[in-house]
């Protein structure tokens, strides 16, 4: 949204004039929503889909997002992909309580969505979404890369649409909440 008091024609009108106008929120949630540090881990099949969005021919550094960090501490946004066995849940939900806020999280693939293929295994968690909150799922099994870049594109524009102030911010820009992860 262009700064209040100024439509959207009068900015296009202003533009092509030479003249950019812009808010403090447009700024600050354009440069956060192109320089998402992604958490690097992997599960299972899916992993690899994701491993090719980072390689040369779909190249996620075109998002600013290809700064995978091993460590949750530097990361902001998980992306699940893969089978999540009972065995592995507890060190998963770990990582992301370890990571600060803002966060955000990509579910990739029919496994972790819904459990997938393995869905009625004894061993498989059915959806990681009954555990931690999920921004966008991402379909398939598995997804292709640029299925991936679609998910991570929409996290970007819930980023760039995110207030800073107001009722309507989230949590973690209001002053009067506190994190509720350790
Ligand atoms: Fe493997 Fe399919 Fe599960 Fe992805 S959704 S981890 S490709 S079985």
């Amino acid at each position: 949204p262009p700064p209040a008091g100024i439509s959207v024609e009068e900015r296009e009108s202003m533009r092509r004039q030479g003249v950019l106008l812009t808010s403090f929120a447009e700024i600050y949630n354009w440069g956060r929503a192109n320089s998402i540090w992604p958490l690097q881990f992997g599960l299972a099949c899916c992993a690899i889909e994701m491993i090719c969005v980072a390689a040369a021919r779909f190249d996620i550094a075109r998002f600013g997002a290809e700064i995978f960090r091993a460590s949750p501490r530097q990361a902001d946004l998980m992306i699940m992909n893969g089978t999540v066995t009972k065995k592995m849940l507890p060190q998963v939900v770990r990582l992301w309580n370890q990571m600060g806020e803002p966060k955000f999280c990509i579910v990739m693939g029919a496994c972790a969505s819904s459990g997938g293929p393995f869905r009625e295994g004894y061993n498989v968690v059915k959806g990681i979404d009954r555990f931690i909150p999920v921004d966008v799922y991402v379909p398939g099994c598995p997804p292709r890369p640029e299925a991936l870049l679609h998910g991570l594109m929409e996290i970007q524009k819930k980023m760039r649409e995110e207030p800073l102030t107001g009722p309507d911010a989230p949590r973690y820009f209001r002053k009067d909440t506190t994190c509720e992860y350790p």
